[in-house]
């Protein structure tokens, strides 16, 4: 009995101090850390702008800021996550992939945006580029026709407080009837043709962008304007994107 009275035990005191102590210094470790690791992905995207961007030919400050300022890392899968601020596009499952963000800014470019702008996207997946458009101050409508991807995508745009983004899950190819006529839709999917529906709901001298291409065929991106209800194209560039599924008189 005498044995264990003797145990030697800090005086009370003593011991919350030190326990105190370890607190702090546990607390300042983890908040040392998180801010190293926001202050990473600050410079990654920095690096992104001024060598993927800047160093390219996005010119628009807006569109800069854009890509400066939205954290692509949440977009992505966590295994992909140090991947995020690379110039290449990621898988973000069910087959289908977040944008290069090369091509985000440069499709986001074309269409001049202003705050205000009712925009259509078709292929939310994981929501970034949506991302990018609210951040610019636009009305977002958008569709995915994948029900997880769209479920997840309205999880992290929520998460990051872009309220004024509408995800539906839905099919692309009758468009979004209940907010149209859109000053700008963008398409991050490809079909073979510029569907008639999305033409119906563009503006009159609203602005699309689209990748046009059959699969296994070469692409092109697509800059289309309506003007006095008649239609003109331009081809940008030739682009790589998942196809767009579903086309309702293919079924
Ligand atoms: N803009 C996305 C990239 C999307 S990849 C981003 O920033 O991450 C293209 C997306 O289009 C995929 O998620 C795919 O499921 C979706 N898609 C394909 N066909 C579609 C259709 N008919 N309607 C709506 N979405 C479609």
């Amino acid at each position: 009995m005498d044995m264990l009275n003797q145990k030697p035990e800090l005086k009370s005191p003593a011991r919350c101090l030190c326990s105190l102590v370890l607190l702090l210094l546990l607390l300042t470790i983890t908040g040392l850390t998180t801010n190293m690791k926001a202050q990473n992905w600050v410079q990654m995207r920095e690096k992104m702008v001024s060598e993927q961007m800047r160093g390219r030919d996005i010119r628009s400050a807006s569109v800069l800021n854009a890509m400066r300022e939205v954290p692509r890392h949440h977009f992505v899968p966590e295994q992909y996550q140090q991947l995020a601020y690379d110039d290449r596009p990621l898988p973000i499952g069910w087959e289908q992939t977040i944008s290069q963000p090369y091509m985000v800014a440069f499709m986001t470019e074309q269409l001049q945006l202003k705050p205000g702008m009712k925009i259509l996207e078709i292929g939310t997946g994981s929501g970034y580029q949506a991302a990018v458009l609210a951040h610019l101050g636009c009305m977002v409508y958008s569709i995915e026709v994948i029900p997880e991807l769209a479920n997840k995508a309205r999880q992290v745009l929520q998460q990051l407080n872009y309220n004024n983004v509408e995800v539906l899950t839905g099919n692309g190819y009758l468009g979004w009837e209940e907010h149209a006529p859109y000053d700008a839709i963008i398409v991050t999917a490809a079909p073979e043709e510029i569907p008639q529906v999305l033409i119906d709901q563009l503006k009159e001298g609203g602005t699309m962008v689209i990748p046009i291409g059959g699969v296994n065929e070469l692409q092109y991106l697509k800059m289309v304007y309506k003007q006095n209800g008649q239609i003109s194209s331009q081809s940008l560039m030739p682009v790589r994107f998942v196809p767009m599924v579903n086309e309702p008189s293919a079924e």
